[in-house]
């Protein structure tokens, strides 16, 4: 195994409402290996999407990083100088979020947008040497160099999400964070932009954590998957093992709503709702929904546990394994 390049610990965020605290991370651990991919998948709600923004530093009030750390490489994000982390963001880190291609500026051609970011971190190329890197990186993400002098209106969805990827990339960071990066596209160009992001990730010899609700794609796409249900990680393991196998039963019933080939029958949506994160539910957070809850689910919250090599899971019905530490 790849030495680890991020260790989650413990990872807390709350929102802060007139209701009361949203608790939208409930302290989630994991190690990033070098190189891994690692998948993190479950219904909106769930946390994905702030466990990402935690790990970049971006949660925004009301919202709050409660406690927990994040080590890159041993370096403490979380206790680092606002500056410094600005300048870890995108050369040791980056984001490629869902609404990243809505957020490229319509009135800059691509290679304003990403000499922006080469000079918001003090990068120093001649004009030759940046122009040159410039198509490099545009031909890396499958664009022609002459995107570079293109707007974004003139961009198809897919190309801009590629030409987000560029900028992700221009720094080449040890870890690319994916969130849903391919949502808004349809399916063939999901698949194109997917592989574009394993060819880059590749080349970079980055880690990647992808976001996403699709266990399809996940499967095609990681190594291993951690299942987030109501803030917390409920399962992790890698991913041929946890689709072979799935353990908790919230893994089974996302798999169970897949449509399938072979499947004559309407894929499944899960029955119920994810809860309220103002008010979970005393006991396990899934026991509401749950076909497999009985009475010790109602009245006491399962923790992670590992129950046998590389698989971890949170669930009463797995609860004689030995406790992670
Ligand atoms: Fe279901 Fe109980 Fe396991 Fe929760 S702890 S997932 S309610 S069986």
């Amino acid at each position: 195994m790849n030495s680890i390049t991020l260790q989650v610990r413990d990872l807390r965020v709350h929102y802060y409402t007139r209701q009361g605290a949203v608790q939208a991370l409930n302290g989630i651990s994991f190690d990033l290996h070098a190189g891994e991919r690692l998948g993190l998948v479950g219904e909106s709600g769930s946390g994905k999407s702030t466990a990402a923004l935690a790990l970049m530093r971006l949660i925004r009030p009301p919202g709050k990083i409660e406690g927990g750390q994040v080590l890159l490489d041993g370096l403490s994000l979380l206790e680092l100088p606002d500056e410094r982390m600005r300048q870890i963001r995108l050369a040791e880190i980056a984001l490629v979020s869902q609404g990243a291609m809505n957020s490229l500026n319509p009135v800059a051609r691509v290679r304003r947008q990403i000499e922006d970011a080469l000079r918001d971190h003090d990068v120093k190329l001649t004009g030759r040497e940046r122009s040159e890197w410039i198509g490099e990186l545009l031909q890396r993400v499958g664009l022609p160099r002459s995107a570079a002098e293109m707007y974004p209106h003139e961009l198809s969805g897919g190309m801009k999400q590629r030409a987000c990827i560029a900028i992700a990339i221009c720094l080449k960071p040890r870890v690319i964070i994916a969130d849903e990066p391919t949502s808004a596209l349809d399916v063939v160009v999901q698949h194109q932009v997917m592989e574009t992001l394993e060819s880059v990730r590749a080349e970079l010899g980055a880690s990647v954590i992808l976001i996403g609700h699709d266990m399809g794609l996940m499967a095609q796409t990681v190594d291993r998957i951690g299942v987030m249900y109501a803030g917390d990680l409920v399962e992790t393991g890698g991913v041929e093992e946890l689709l072979a196998d799935p353990l908790h039963p919230y893994t089974r019933l996302l798999m169970a709503s897949l449509p399938s080939l072979e499947q004559k029958e309407a894929a499944r949506g899960i029955p119920g709702m994810m809860p309220s994160l103002l008010n979970k539910p005393v006991g396990c957070p899934f026991h509401p929904r749950c076909p497999d809850a009985f009475d010790r689910c109602m009245v006491e919250e399962p923790t992670l546990r590992t129950v046998r090599t590389n698989r971890d899971v949170a669930c009463h019905l797995h609860s004689d394994a030995r406790e992670v530490v």
